[in-house]
C-alpha cells in the first residue's frame, strides 16, 4: 500500500507537521518509540506504529521505501536522527527532510545525503527578530544568505508618492512585487502607481538594501 508522507518523532514539531498534512487530506504514517505519542496520534494520522528508526530492518518492513516524502523530525536525539537519516537514504527514500538541532548536525546532515534540512527555531527565531525589529516590518522570508522578501506597510514618508518618484529600485536597489490594499493584491505594481499610507508593500532584495530601504522610508 502506498501512502504519501511518514513522519518520524511526534514532539511539537512532528506532531504539528502531523497533524497539519493529515487535515489537509493527505495520507501520513506517523512514527514513535513511545507508546503514548503513538496513541495520541492514532487517530489523527492514517496510521501510526510504535517503531526504533534506527532500525533498518524494522523500516523495510514498514515500507518506507515506497513513501514519497519522510519527516525526520527527532530532536534532541541527534545520534538517532542521523541513524534514522542514513538508514532511509540507504534504503532508497525518494525525498527526506530533517530536522536539525544545530549548525553541525545540519553539516552531518547534508553530507549524509538529507535532501532538506529544516531548523525551525532558529529559522523562526529569525523571523521573529526581524517581526520585531520595526512595526512596519509584518514579515520577512530569507531567499537565501544574503536575500530576502520582506513586508512592510507603508507610513507617512511613502505615502501620497508613486514607485517612481520613490525611485526605490534605483535609490535602493530593491523591487516592489506586490501591494496589498484593502484585501486586494497587485502583483505587477505599474511605475506610476501612488502608494497610501497603510498599503503593505511586498519587497524583495538584498539584505543590506533592505535594510537601507527599511531605515530611509519604512
Ligand atoms: P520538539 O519538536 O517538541 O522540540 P524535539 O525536536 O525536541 O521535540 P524530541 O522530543 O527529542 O524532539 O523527540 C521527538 C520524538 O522523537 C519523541 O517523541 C521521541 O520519542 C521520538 N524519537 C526519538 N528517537 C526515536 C527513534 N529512534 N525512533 C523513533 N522515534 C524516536
Ligand atoms: P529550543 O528553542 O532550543 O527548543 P526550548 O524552548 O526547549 O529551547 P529550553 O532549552 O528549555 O527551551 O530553555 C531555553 C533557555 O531558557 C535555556 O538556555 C535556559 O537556560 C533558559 N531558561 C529556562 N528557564 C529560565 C529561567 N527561569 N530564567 C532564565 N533563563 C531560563
Ligand atoms: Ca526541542
Amino acid at each position: 500500500m502506498k501512502r504519501d508522507y511518514a513522519v518520524i518523532g511526534l514532539g511539537r514539531f512532528g506532531g504539528s507537521i502531523c497533524k497539519e498534512l493529515s487535515s489537509e487530506g493527505m495520507q501520513v504514517l506517523a512514527i514513535d518509540a513511545d507508546e503514548d505519542k503513538i496513541n495520541e496520534y492514532k487517530n489523527i494520522a492514517s496510521h501510526a506504529v510504535i517503531a526504533d528508526s534506527t532500525d533498518e530492518a524494522t523500516l523495510k518492513d514498514l515500507g518506507i521505501k515506497n513513501i514519497d516524502h519522510v519527516i525526520v523530525a527527532i530532536g534532541d536525539n541527534i545520534q538517532a536522527s542521523i541513524l534514522t537519516t542514513v538508514v532511509l537514504t540507504d534504503l532508497g527514500v525518494q525525498s527526506i527532510t530533517v530536522k536539525a538541532q544545530n549548525d553541525y548536525h545540519e553539516k552531518i546532515l547534508n553530507r549524509i545525503g538529507a535532501h532538506q534540512v529544516v531548523h525551525p527555531e532558529r529559522d523562526m527565531g529569525i523571523r521573529i527578530a526581524h517581526n520585531i525589529i520595526s512595526n512596519n516590518i509584518l514579515d520577512y522570508l530569507e531567499l537565501s544568505d544574503d536575500h530576502s522578501i520582506v513586508e512592510v506597510k507603508a507610513g507617512a514618508k511613502m505615502g501620497g508618492n508613486s514607485l517612481v518618484q520613490l525611485d526605490i529600485r534605483a535609490e535602493y536597489g530593491c523591487n516592489v512585487v506586490a501591494i496589498k490594499r484593502e484585501g486586494d493584491i497587485n502583483v505587477s505594481p505599474a511605475a506610476d502607481e501612488v502608494i497610501k499610507e497603510e498599503d503593505i508593500l511586498i519587497v524583495i532584495g538584498a539584505d543590506k538594501d533592505i535594510s537601507r530601504f527599511e531605515k530611509h522610508l519604512v
